[in-house]
């Protein structure tokens, strides 16, 4: 069986479309899938015409969650109630075209493949938050411990093997498109250009977007932490070159009274400071998060077929 994994917060505006093509996206090939809705605390009627299109159509599931966890939470929740040999994972927007699923699937049937993911060869529509996406994508190329994740998002297709290496991170701080990547196992690819958000506002705010790409370079890259050590050090250099010229300075008797060397090597040293424990304040953040070891999500109610609110 395939399964397909979305998550939903407050989508009411595209339920039907979404539904409609993603039903006969994946009608053209199996006629074995389930598609698992996962509610992640909508406030508007996402839920109400979930069940709506459950009461035609059998093979839709709706994961409720307690409240809104957001997009990766919701995500995992759905993989881990998810009951197919071959799982994907796509947004609810239709940024991603449930017809590519096809492919996918016929890759990991036919040619061997245990993950495929959707690549992004383009994005349609100029805006900031494309922007920005691409330039995390750069950064992190450069920066990550894992490679070959340039431009995949969450779209994507793996078998149950893969899957369940998946699900055995539990790390609470998580990026699964990452974690994906970092398992392993035999990945492959298809390209897209990634459409615009079919109907109203992003749900993920900009907030939440820099967050993600916050936990994504903390998880896997060394690099903010370097950076302290790299900053620290430099500071050392300047300031035992420093140390040199003023004890010249004093020997030979050109010291001069030094009001702004003084403000400015307190400023330097401050700012370098405050970076440093900002950023070993964010390690700090994220290991008290595993530590606490919540649950990272909490489930509603899960209607497997033909029930009502
Ligand atoms: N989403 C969710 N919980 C949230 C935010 C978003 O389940 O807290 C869902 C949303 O309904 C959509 C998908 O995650 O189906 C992607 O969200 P969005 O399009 O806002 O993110 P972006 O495309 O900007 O990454
Ligand atoms: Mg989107």
């Amino acid at each position: 069986m395939l399964s397909i994994v979305i998550p939903i917060y407050n989508e009411e505006g595209l339920i039907d479309d979404l539904v409609k093509r993603t039903v006969s996206a994946l009608e053209a090939f199996t006629s074995d899938f389930e598609i698992l809705f996962v509610d992640d605390g909508s406030e508007d009627k996402s839920l109400q015409y979930l069940l709506n299109w459950q009461k035609n159509y059998s093979n839709i599931k709706i994961l409720s969650l307690s409240k809104n966890f957001g997009h990766q939470a919701a995500f995992t929740a759905g993989l881990e109630h998810a009951s197919g040999e071959i799982i994907g994972m796509m947004d609810g927007d239709l940024q991603d075209p449930p017809e590519l699923f096809q492919e996918m699937y016929r890759k990991i049937r036919e040619e061997n493949f245990d993950i495929i993911s959707g690549k992004r060869s383009g994005r349609k529509g100029k805006n900031s938050r494309n922007f920005y996406t691409f330039l995390f994508h750069r950064l992190f190329k450069n920066v990550a411990v894992i490679q070959n994740m340039e431009n995949t998002g969450n779209f994507s297709l793996m078998k149950r093997e893969a899957m369940d290496a998946l699900l055995r991170m539990k790390e609470k701080v998580r990026y699964l498109p990452g974690l994906r990547t970092y398992i392993g196992f035999k990945q492959g690819y298809v390209e897209y250009i990634r459409e615009e958000r079919m109907e109203g506002e992003p749900k993920m705010s900009l907030a939440k977007l820099f967050i993600l790409a916050a936990d994504a370079i903390f998880s896997f890259s060394r690099l903010p932490i370097r950076l302290t050590l790299t900053l620290g050090l430099i500071g050392t250099i300047v300031f035992m070159c420093a140390g040199i010229y003023v004890l010249i300075a004093k020997i030979f008797g050109f010291a001069i009274s030094g009001w702004s060397s003084t403000l400015l090597s307190i400023y330097f040293l401050g700012s370098i400071q405050l970076v440093s424990l900002g950023i070993v304040g964010e390690y700090v953040y994220r290991i008290y998060k595993e530590s606490q070891d919540r649950p990272l999500y909490f489930v509603q109610k899960f209607y497997k077929a033909n029930d009502t609110i």
